[in-house]
């Protein structure tokens, strides 16, 4: 079977194709356009969805001709229900409702956070992993438990990438800085004493910012990007640590777009070794937002029974991880 999708929930308008020949998640296609700037200051939502208009034909027409297909030759179409923003989720579910009215085929309105899930797992043969997923909006830390992913630990604020860009915009360092602050990571050496907010399995990060952004100039740079990240990325791994505890599962898989730092990651691989358990990181083009992930879980899903009326296709700009059912394989 093959599927295309959409995925627009955030700065990232993206078209993907997958097909699960011979049990395999082959990743024929997987464009996109991002709408977002080095000197952007955020995303408006308005804007993005007027940009994601815009573009949104050149992207699929992109797609279908890196995979080779024409429209007919596609079995399934699936997009993202959420989370996201509601501007630019639509963007993706009337791309997704036309070709599904035009050409007839199945539909299927996929979570977002499950997709980076599933697709992760497929990708690094992990099997029943917590998934610490780390990107600009979420911040989650989950695991399967009675046909749910549970969400064991969250941010009560912003997203841990949203922390990273905010701060790396006040020391000009432009959109993403994660990148940059990653190199910096490694050449700090003084460890500043900054907040460190863990309560109970939820995790705060504005408290963090704030205080790093009063020490800007009167700590060295990269002293203090090294702090900075350090108590996030150790809230963090802490988090996941304690999910390993409390669930007996043996496994991490680490995603979203902050898992391409590699502070996090070897504070990851780190806390894993200690407990024994294995460390997994898809390739970054799956980390990311992206529209092949939306694909591979809209397979499985439809595989299993599930579609949704074109009646019934909204999007969910708050949907949550919890929310949903797996009753797939
Ligand atoms: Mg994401």
């Amino acid at each position: 079977m093959i599927c295309l999708a959409f995925e627009s929930t955030a700065h990232t308008f993206g078209c993907g194709i997958v097909s699960d020949e011979k049990n395999k998640c082959r990743i024929l296609a997987n464009t996109k356009k991002s709408y977002i700037k080095e000197d952007s200051v955020g995303i408006h939502p308005r804007e993005a969805a007027d940009f994601h208009y815009a573009n949104a034909i050149n992207v699929l027409d992109n797609a279908l001709e890196k995979a080779n297909l024409k429209i007919e030759e596609i079995d399934l179409i699936s997009y993202s229900i959420g989370p996201g923003l509601g501007n630019c989720l639509k963007v993706g579910a009337v791309m997704a409702r036309t070709l599904s009215l035009l050409h007839n085929k199945p539909l299927v309105g996929v979570n977002h956070c499950i997709a980076h899930i599933e697709i992760g797992k497929k990708l690094t043969k992990a099997r029943d992993p917590i998934t610490c997923y780390a990107s600009g909006a979420n911040t989650q830390i989950i695991g399967l438990e009675k046909k749910r992913y549970r969400i064991f630990g969250e941010t009560l604020d912003i997203g841990i990438g949203n922390f990273l860009d905010v701060f790396g915009r006040e020391i000009n360092l432009g959109f993403p800085a994660g990148p940059k602050m990653d190199e910096m990571y490694f050449t700090g050496k003084e460890l500043i004493t900054l907040p460190y907010t863990v309560k109970g399995m939820d995790l705060a990060f504005s408290g963090l910012l704030t205080a790093g952004k009063k020490m800007i100039g009167k700590e060295k740079q990269s002293d203090l990007v090294f702090s900075l990240m350090h108590n996030a990325f150790a809230m963090l791994t802490e988090v996941t640590e304690r999910a390993l505890a409390h669930t007996g599962k043996k496994e991490v898989l680490l995603t979203g777009g902050v898992a391409s730092s590699n502070a996090l990651r070897e504070m990851m691989k780190e806390m894993c070794k200690q407990r024994k358990a294995k460390f997994f990181v898809p390739e970054r083009s799956v980390c990311v937002d992206n529209a092949a992930m939306i694909s591979w879980l809209g397979i499985l899903m439809y595989k299993s029974g599930i579609a949704t009326k074109i009646s019934e296709s909204r999007i969910l700009p708050k949907q949550r991880t919890d929310q949903i059912e797996v009753i797939w394989k």
